[in-house]
């Protein structure tokens, strides 16, 4: 996905603030912040949005939620809290056509 903004972080084109990757997540801070602490739990796998999500590709899902709940303990906002959100299509507020999923805490 030549123009997809995400995949251009994933290839290492576009600079990013990572905090973890693996073999298929990456996860960085987002640029405009809506919370203290705001990452973006992004698959390498260039997925549209959460309708696009084909059951192969569930352990993706789970993958990222599994990760967010060890990088809350890491960032020590496990025990105040934090949301974990999804946009999907523009009425849900996404922008960004590559499947994300946002952590938001630290108030
Ligand atoms: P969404 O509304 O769910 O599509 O969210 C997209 C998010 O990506 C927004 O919170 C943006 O601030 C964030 N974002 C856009 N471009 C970048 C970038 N180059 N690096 C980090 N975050 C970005
Ligand atoms: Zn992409």
């Amino acid at each position: 996905m030549e123009n997809c903004v995400f995949c251009q972080i994933i290839r290492g084109e576009k600079p990013a603030d990572f905090v973890y990757q693996d073999e298929s997540l990456v996860v960085f801070k987002d640029i405009r912040p809506h919370a203290p602490v705001h990452l973006l739990f992004v698959p390498k796998k260039h997925v549209r949005s959460l309708n696009d999500l084909t059951e192969e590709d569930t352990p993706i899902i789970s993958h990222m939620i599994f990760k967010a709940k060890k990088i809350a303990r890491d960032q020590e906002v496990s025990e105040s809290g934090y949301k974990l959100l999804f946009n999907i299509e523009r009425g849900g507020g996404q922008v960004i056509f590559h499947l994300h999923m946002h952590l938001l805490a630290g108030w």
